[in-house]
Formats: structure tokens, sequence, C-alpha cells
């Protein structure tokens, strides 16, 4: 375990924010039965694990090229299953490594169509991830960290303390788990991968005609907050003889952590999504209360200064739409002023404010955000209206955590009994 450790990229980032979260330096989370969990990592990585365990360098080499292949392109889980390894090598795996996947504690359809998954980690910690199915794409929305530090007086997840930072393991096997859900697999005899073999039948296969086309980091938590692993998660979705999603269908969700945004366009190169809600300092400094710290207009610079932002790969601005708050005529008019001001590629996403238990805020009326929309395209700026998806199982923006925290706690205390008995 602890060499795996040592392979995470930066220990202990200094984490920017209002309250600082606490930072866990850890790139995997332990297992009981002490086996190493080869999810997340990336063919350097597996590559290191493997010499680590005893393999000679040429061995270590081709056997982390095999089984990254049998991981993140076929889906497969068991060693066994891993045919153009010899028998005593799927053994010799069997004994030291597991390829996981997140517990899943439930499973909900909405009468949309979306699904939600509470999932559960090795140590007990639940998360979130929705799936979004449309007509030509299906997009899944995943989760960074356990709850959340920057308490968005809109979001659910919001009222949720922060528990950890997710791992990249425990990031990818969200996308890996939705495919399994979706059973998106490739079917077929796996041409057998070797050294001399750059580029077998397989990997040519692509992300076209699946149904799990888009991933958005906006489900639980502030990616930029976990940086490295959001980082390592996401290079292992794109890599291209694995999942190989193309990083024009990934999308990062930031709230404005504005010291990490230039960095996430550099290593990561995604397309950005800002959380903006407000366009004057007292709305946002209440709606997300980080803007206290980063304000609007630096938010805004910071945006124009992202790489790779142009007409093609707009940056898109939430804006969620609260009755009295920040839907009027003047907050469209300031809105298209300051995305002008700063000449940015934009596009607006005008989400309805999806009710919680204990909010006090209310949606917007229809006929409001219409409105709020027109003013913003007369600006010369899209601004779609996004149909809530999932909202009668606590799925929609800015709902998720709901059940998962009571349920966990009963679970948990479910467990401790069980354990307890089991130990007499
Ligand atoms: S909107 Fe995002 S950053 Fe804000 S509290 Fe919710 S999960 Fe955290």
């Amino acid at each position: 375990m602890g060499a795996i450790m040592q392979t995470s990229a930066s220990p202990l980032m200094p984490i920017p924010g209002a309250i600082d979260p606490v930072p866990v330096r850890r790139a995997v989370t332990p297992r009981e039965d002490g086996r190493v969990d080869l999810m997340g990592l990336s063919r350097m990585q597996i590559k290191s694990v493997f010499e680590e365990a005893g393999l000679d360098a040429k061995a270590a080499k081709l056997r982390s090229k095999q089984i990254f292949h049998w991981l993140y392109h076929r889906g497969e889980t068991d060693f066994d299953a891993m045919t153009d390894l010899a028998k005593p090598m799927r053994g010799w795996m069997a004994e030291r490594f597991v390829v996981g996947r997140p517990q899943v504690v439930e499973a909900q359809v909405s009468s949309d169509g979306t699904r939600k998954w509470l999932l559960r980690s090795d140590d007990g910690q639940d998360y979130e991830m929705v799936f979004i199915p449309d007509a030509d794409r299906g997009t899944l929305c995943v989760s960074s960290q356990v709850g959340c530090t920057l308490n968005c007086s809109f979001c659910h997840t919001g009222t949720m303390r922060l528990v950890r930072n997710l791992t990249p393991g425990e990031i990818v096997g969200q996308v890996m788990l939705a495919r399994d859900a979706l059973g998106e697999w490739p079917k077929g005899s796996m041409a057998s991968a070797n050294d001399d073999e750059e580029s077998d039948e397989a990997s040519h296969y692509t992300s076209d005609g699946r149904m799990l086309t888009n991933i958005v980091m906006m489900g639980m938590g502030e990616p930029l907050y976990n940086f490295d692993h959001v980082r390592d998660a996401l290079k292992v979705v794109m890599d291209g003889d694995g999942l190989a999603l193309s990083k024009r269908r990934i999308t990062l969700s930031t709230s404005g952590v504005i010291p990490m945004m230039a960095r996430a366009g550099e290593e990561i190169g995604v397309n950005l999504a800002v959380s903006l809600h407000g366009v004057t300092k007292d709305v946002r400094d209440e709606l997300v209360p980080l803007n206290r710290k980063f304000g609007i207009e630096e938010l805004l610079a910071a945006c124009a200064a992202y790489p790779g932002a142009n007409n093609a790969r707009r940056i898109t601005f939430e804006y969620v739409m609260i009755k009295d708050k920040n839907d009027s005529d003047a907050d469209a008019r300031e809105l298209v002023r300051l995305l002008r001001h700063y000449k940015l590629p934009a596009k607006v996403n005008l989400i309805p404010f999806n009710p919680w238990p204990g909010t006090d805020y209310e949606c917007s009326t229809p006929e409001r955000i219409r409105r709020f929309s027109d003013i913003v395209f007369e600006g010369g700026i899209s601004a779609p209206v996004r149909t809530p998806r999932g909202r009668d199982i606590m799925a929609a923006c800015g709902q998720l955590k709901s059940a998962s925290e009571k349920k966990s706690k009963a679970e948990m205390r479910r467990l401790a009994e069980e354990k307890q008995a089991a130990l007499g």
C-alpha cells in the first residue's frame, strides 16, 4: 500500500478557499484484505506497483500494458478472464491486486430516465453519481469529494461537511460503474497486447454510438479543491488505450477557485463551466460564499485567460434561477455587460432552482426565466434554459446528498453492530 501512496502526485496540496478542507494524504483507499486496488492507476503507476511486487522492469512494462487495456478498455475486473495472461500470472495478480468498483448502496431511476447511484467506498464513505440520458447523448455527473466545504446556499451538498477528497480510483470508478450498468464494454476477443504492438484493433474503438458520451465534474464537491486526484482520474478517462473519452466531451465545473483555473486548463484541458449564479457582490456572496474570497471581476478575468477557451469551445456559465434573488431584468443586463466586458466566449446555462428539504429559496416563474433568457439572447449570448432532470429522485442539479447521509448513518450503525456480533 505504502508504495502506491507514494506514487500520488503532490502530497498535501495547499488548498485556497474560504474554509480550507482537511487534505487527506492518500491516493488509494486502503483495503482490509491488504490487496492493492489497481482502479484509477495510470499505466506508469501500474508498472511501478508490479515492479514493487517483484516483476522485473520488462515484465512489469508488458503486464502493465495488458492490464491497463483489460481494466479500462474492456472493463474486466476478474484476472481469470484476462486470457492473454498465463494462468500462473493470473493467480499471482489475484493474490496481490484487485480491480475494484465502488459498492452500490442504492440505484434509483427517475420517471424521466435519469439514474442516480448512491455509492460507498472501501472505508465506508458515501457519495453519489447521476446519469442523464438524452436522445443524442448521455451525460454522467461525477462527484469529486464526499461532501463539500463551500456551502453554496442554494445547494444541498453544501449543507454537508467535507468528509474527504475522493481518490482517482473512486473518481474513475464512477465512470467504470456507469459503463458496467449500461453494458457498454466491447465484446469479443481481444488482440494480445505486447510491446511491439502499438495499436491493436480494439484500440480504435471510440465513444461514438454509446450511451455514456459525456462527463461533467459537477457532482458532489469542488473539483479544483481536489485538483491532483481529479486531474489524474481524468487523464485515465481520456487515455486513448482505455476509456478514450475526448477532452471535448468532459466538462469541469468550478465555483471559482481562481488560483487553480489556469492549471486546470493547462494540465487537464477539458471544457470549463463556472457556477456564477449572481452578478452583484451581495447576491453572489450569499449564493456562492467563495465570492468573498474571489470576486466576480477577478473570476471573469481568470475565465478570459483560461487556456483553450475560444468560440468553438465556449465557457459555460451556470446560473441558477431563484425567485426574487437573481432573476430580474437588471440582473440579466448586468450579466450580458460583464460577459461582453471580458470578451468571453460564453454560453449561459439557466437552471431552474431545484428545491430540497429545508431550503428557503424558490424557483423563478417560467415567465421570468424566459424573459431573463431572452434578454441574454438579445445581448448576443446563448442562454438556454435547462430542463430539470431527475427531480423526483433528488438527482437534479444542487440536490445531491439527501438520503445518503441518513442512510449512511443507519447503515453504518448496522455494520458496526454486525461487526460487534462477529467479534463475539
Ligand atoms: S454548488 Fe458545488 S461547490 Fe457549491 S456547495 Fe454545492 S457541491 Fe459544493
